[in-house]
C-alpha cells in the first residue's frame, strides 16, 4: 500500500529543546532555583495540564509566576519559556524532500501555544507542512487514541498509508496499534535508513 501521509512528531524529531535554558532565564527574576523551576515546567503535571488545554496560557503563566515568585510580566515569561528550541536541519530537509515528491506531511505534537508561537516566528521550515495537529488545540495528548483519530481525519489517510516518526515508544505503540507504519526516532540517519523500505 502506498504511503499517503508522513506524520512528524515535533520535539526531539524536528526540533531539539532544553527546558534548562528557560529555567535559568526565569530564575534570574524569581525566588526559585533553576532546578526548582525546571521540575515545575519540564514534562511536569503542570505542563501536561497546559498542553492538554486543561488550563489556558494565562493560567499557566499565573501558576508558574505564583509558585516561583516570578517578578517579570507575561511577555518576559513567554519569551523565556518559548526560547528553548533548536532546529534539526537533517529532519527539516527530509520534510522538504517529501514535499518536493508531492507527499503530504503533518506535525502531530504534544505542545502549547507559547512554544508554537515561538517556533512559527523563529523557524521558516515550520511553515512547510500540509497541516498541524497540536494537543492544546484539541484537549488531548498522545498517546490517547483521539489525537490519532483526528490526524487520520485531517490527513484523509489511515493504517498503512501513514508513516509516523516519534521519539517516544509509547506514542509509537499507540500508532502501531492503529496499523500506522512507525519509526521510533533515534537519529536522522537511522530514520532515513528505516524510511527507505517504504519511500524512495
Ligand atoms: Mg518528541
Amino acid at each position: 500500500m502506498k504511503v499517503r501521509a508522513v506524520v512528524f512528531d515535533l520535539g526531539k524529531v524536528l526540533v531539539d529543546f532544553d527546558y534548562g535554558i528557560a529555567a535559568r532565564t526565569l530564575a534570574r527574576q524569581s525566588d526559585a532555583s533553576p532546578e526548582e523551576i525546571r521540575t515545575l515546567i519540564d514534562q511536569s503535571p503542570l505542563l501536561f495540564r497546559y498542553e492538554s488545554a486543561r488550563i489556558t496560557t494565562r493560567q499557566f503563566f499565573a501558576e508558574v509566576r505564583d509558585q516561583i515568585r516570578f517578578k517579570g510580566g507575561f511577555e518576559e515569561f513567554a519569551a523565556a519559556f518559548g526560547d528553548i528550541f533548536t532546529e534539526i536541519p537533517a529532519m527539516s530537509e527530509l520534510n522538504t524532500t517529501f514535499r518536493q515528491q508531492g507527499l503530504p506531511t503533518f506535525i502531530l505534537s504534544n505542545t502549547n501555544e507559547i512554544a508554537v508561537g515561538h517556533i512559527r516566528r523563529s523557524f521558516p521550515f515550520f511553515r512547510h507542512f500540509t497541516d498541524y495537529i497540536f494537543s492544546y488545540e484539541h484537549g488531548v495528548l498522545k498517546p490517547q487514541d483521539r489525537i490519532y483519530e483526528i490526524t487520520e481525519q485531517r490527513s484523509g489517510a489511515s493504517g498503512q498509508e501513514i508513516v509516523f516518526l516519534d521519539d517516544k515508544p509509547e506514542n509509537i505503540e499507540a500508532a502501531a496499534r492503529r496499523g500506522w507504519r512507525t519509526i521510533c526516532h533515534r537519529s536522522p540517519n537511522a530514520t532515513r535508513m528505516a524510511l527507505r523500505q517504504w519511500i524512495n
